[in-house]
């Protein structure tokens, strides 16, 4: 296993839209596997593939508080969505920007996990919220899309910044 970089908006390459998965082999799970080890060493809550520059249909999951519930989610498909809400949401690929985002409360989703078992799954509250901020990245699509030009701008500024501070 081994922790992968993640991409830090605006990176381009977050902007791509990634490929459904076709084969569920050894090379898929190696991937899913790095994922968890990337996620859990940020620390965060969900990762998609995007945010480590593959661009396959990918995202890892877990919200619980002591990293005992990972969830795999491959080629998903938003089936149902119902009501809507706004949760304070954060990014790996934004670090240390937290924005109010309206989404859809209740979801259904379709998955497959890493072995090609495909799945189905109702949920609401933080794990609805993360899994469709997971599908946004694999659309190319970031939280900040969702605030306003003007603080989007702001965030991107101050991210370009550090990078060349880091770089
Ligand atoms: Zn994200």
């Amino acid at each position: 296993m081994a922790i992968r970089d993640i991409l830090v908006f605006p990176h381009p390459n977050l902007r791509k839209k990634a490929a459904p998965v076709e084969t569920f082999d050894e090379a898929l799970r190696t991937l899913v596997a790095d994922m968890f080890e990337t996620m859990y060493d940020a620390p965060g809550i969900g990762l998609a593939a995007t945010q480590i520059d593959v661009h396959q249909r990918v995202i890892v999951i877990d919200v619980s508080e002591d990293k005992s519930e990972p969830m795999v989610f491959i080629n998903p498909e938003l089936l149902e969505q119902d009501g809507m809400n706004t949760h304070e949401e954060g990014c790996l690929s934004v670090p240390g920007f937290y924005e109010t985002v309206e989404r859809p409360e209740k979801i259904r989703v379709k998955a497959f996990d890493e072995h090609g078992k495909e799945f189905e799954l109702e949920t609401d509250g933080l794990l609805a919220t993360c899994v469709q901020h997971e599908i946004d990245h694999l659309n190319g699509k970031v939280f900040v899309d969702y605030v306003s030009a003007l603080k989007r701008d702001r965030i991107r500024k101050k991210l370009e910044k550090q990078q060349r501070k880091a770089g």
